[in-house]
C-alpha cells in the first residue's frame, strides 16, 4: 500500500530547483504543462531515466507513464538507440548539408504511411503543422482552414484559435499575442461532427484549403474519432476541393508501426509526425502526396527552411526507433495500455469512483464521470469532473507513478514496464482511487 507521507518533504531539491529556475525562466519550465499547474504541488526535476522508471533529483523513483509525451515507445536511453546517437555525434553534429541519413528516414516513413510519399524534415510537431497548413494554403490558393475544438497542433498561431464549445467560432484567438488576423481564418469546429464540417464548407464555398485534425485525439485526453468521422472528413475535403492534413504527431508510429492511418486507414493529403520518429530528440516532419509536396521550395514557391532540419544526431535516433519498432513492439505496448486501463478501471470501480477509461488505438485516459456514453468532444471532456484528477494524481506520484499531470492529456505506455512496474502501479492504485472518491 502506498504510504501516506507528505511528497513535499521527499521532494526539497526539486522545490530548490522550481523556486530557482522560476528567477529565470518564465513559470520555472520550457513548456506550460511541466509547472504541475493543472495539479498543483512540486514538478519532479528529472535527474536520469532508464527503462520504464524516471528518477528525481531527489532519488526518488517512478514507473513513467507519460513517455516525454509520446517519443519513448522503447522506454527510456535504450542501449541500442543511445548507442546510435553517441555514433552520430562522433561524426558531427550539424552540418546544414545534405545527408545520406535523412533520406533514410524520409524513405522510413513513407514506407509505413502508404498515403506518404514526401518527407520534409523539420525540428517540431509546430514547425511541422505550421509548414503544412502554409503548403495547403499555398497548393490550393485558398485562406481558410477548419480546425476541431480540443484538439492541439502545436503553438501556431492560426491553430491556437479555439472556440471552446460546440458552436463553429470564426477567429476567436485563445492566446493574447495570437492577432484577429493570425487567427480569421481559422474555423473551429466541434470534434467528431461531420455536420458542422459540411455546414462550414457550404457556408464558405471555395474559400477552405485545409482541414487539419488529429488523426485520432489526444490533446483533450484521448478521444477517437467516432466510426466514419475521418472518413467523412476524407470524403467532404475531396467534395470541395480542399486538403486533408491529418496530424499523426501524438499518434504517429505509435498507435501502430503506420500512426493512426494504420488503424482505420483513411488517406490524408498531408502528414504531420513528431515524437516517435525521432526517439526523443528534437526533430520532426510533414509529408504527402508528391504534386502537393513538390510546391515546397526549392521546387515550388511555398518557402519553408531550417538551419537545424534533418539534424544527423536526432536523425539517427529516429532511425534507430523506428528500426526496433516491429510488430512484436505494437503489440507490446498495445498489451501494457490495456494492462494499465484494467487496472485503473478495477481500482476506480472497487472505490466506487465514477469513471470513463477511454482509449485511442493505446492512448488512453481517466475521465471522471458517471455517464456511460463514450465522451466524443471537447466539450464532453470539460463536463466531467476534472477537480478529482489532482488529488488522484497526487496519490499516484506518492506512491511512484508518473502519470500525466492534467486531467486533459493522453497516458503513453512503453515496451519497458516489467511485472514489477505492474504491481506497483496495483499497489499505488487503491490510494489514488481513494482520493478521487
Ligand atoms: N500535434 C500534436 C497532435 C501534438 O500532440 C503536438 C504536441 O504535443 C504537436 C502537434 C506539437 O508538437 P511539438 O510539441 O513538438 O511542437
Amino acid at each position: 500500500m502506498v504510504p501516506s507521507v507528505d511528497m513535499s518533504a521527499a521532494t526539497p531539491v526539486s522545490a530548490e530547483l522550481f523556486a530557482r529556475a522560476a528567477r529565470s525562466i518564465p513559470g520555472g519550465v520550457n513548456s506550460p504543462v511541466r509547472a504541475f499547474s493543472a495539479v498543483g504541488g512540486t514538478p519532479r526535476f528529472i535527474a536520469e531515466a532508464a527503462g520504464s522508471q524516471l528518477v528525481d533529483v531527489d532519488g526518488n523513483r517512478y514507473v513513467d507513464l507519460v513517455c516525454s509525451w509520446g517519443p519513448m515507445i522503447l522506454g527510456h536511453a535504450h542501449p541500442e538507440v543511445v548507442d546510435a546517437v553517441r555514433s552520430a555525434a562522433l561524426h558531427g553534429l550539424s552540418f546544414g548539408a545534405p545527408t545520406e541519413a535523412e533520406i533514410a528516414l524520409a524513405e522510413a516513413i513513407a514506407a509505413r504511411v502508404d498515403p506518404v510519399q514526401r518527407v520534409r524534415l523539420v525540428n517540431s510537431g509546430t514547425e511541422a503543422t505550421m509548414s503544412a497548413v502554409r503548403l495547403a494554403r499555398g497548393f490550393t490558393g485558398r485562406s481558410k482552414i477548419i480546425k476541431f475544438s480540443g484538439c492541439y497542433h502545436g503553438h501556431v498561431d492560426a491553430l491556437l484559435a479555439d472556440a471552446g464549445s460546440g458552436v463553429a467560432t470564426l477567429g476567436l484567438p485563445t492566446s493574447p499575442g495570437v492577432t484577429g488576423a493570425a487567427a480569421h481564418d481559422t474555423l473551429v469546429l466541434p470534434y467528431n461532427d461531420l455536420d458542422a464540417v459540411a455546414a462550414a464548407f457550404e457556408a464558405h464555398p471555395g474559400a477552405i484549403a485545409a482541414v487539419i485534425t488529429e488523426a485520432a485525439a489526444g490533446n483533450m485526453g484521448a478521444v477517437a474519432p467516432v466510426p466514419g468521422f475521418n472518413a467523412g472528413l476524407r470524403a467532404l475535403a475531396d467534395r470541395h476541393g480542399a486538403l486533408l492534413i491529418m496530424d499523426e504527431v501524438m499518434t504517429g508510429f505509435r498507435v501502430s508501426g503506420s500512426g493512426y492511418y494504420g488503424i482505420d486507414g483513411v488517406a490524408g493529403d498531408l502528414y504531420t509526425f513528431g515524437k516517435v520518429m525521432s526517439g526523443g530528440l528534437p526533430a520532426a516532419a510533414f509529408g504527402g502526396r508528391a504534386d502537393v509536396m513538390d510546391h515546397l521550395a526549392p521546387v515550388g514557391p511555398v518557402y519553408q527552411a531550417g538551419t537545424l532540419s534533418g539534424n544527423p544526431v536526432a536523425v539517427a535516433a529516429g532511425l534507430a526507433t523506428l528500426s526496433l519498432a516491429t510488430d512484436e513492439v505494437y503489440a507490446q505496448l498495445d498489451a501494457n495500455a490495456a494492462r494499465v486501463q484494467q487496472l485503473l478501471t478495477e481500482a476506480l470501480s472497487a472505490a466506487g469512483v465514477a469513471h470513463r477509461v477511454q482509449a485511442a488505438g493505446n492512448l488512453f485516459s481517466v475521465f471522471f464521470t458517471d455517464s456511460d456514453q463514450p465522451i466524443v468532444d471537447y466539450a464532453g471532456v470539460k463536463a466531467t469532473d476534472t477537480w478529482r484528477f489532482a488529488p488522484f494524481f497526487h496519490a499516484l506520484l506518492a506512491g511512484g507513478i508518473y502519470p500525466p499531470p492534467s486531467a486533459f492529456e493522453a497516458w503513453f505506455v512503453s515496451t519497458a514496464l516489467s511485472d514489477d512496474d505492474f504491481a506497483r502501479l496495483a499497489d499505488a492504485l487503491p490510494a489514488a482511487a481513494a482520493a478521487a472518491a
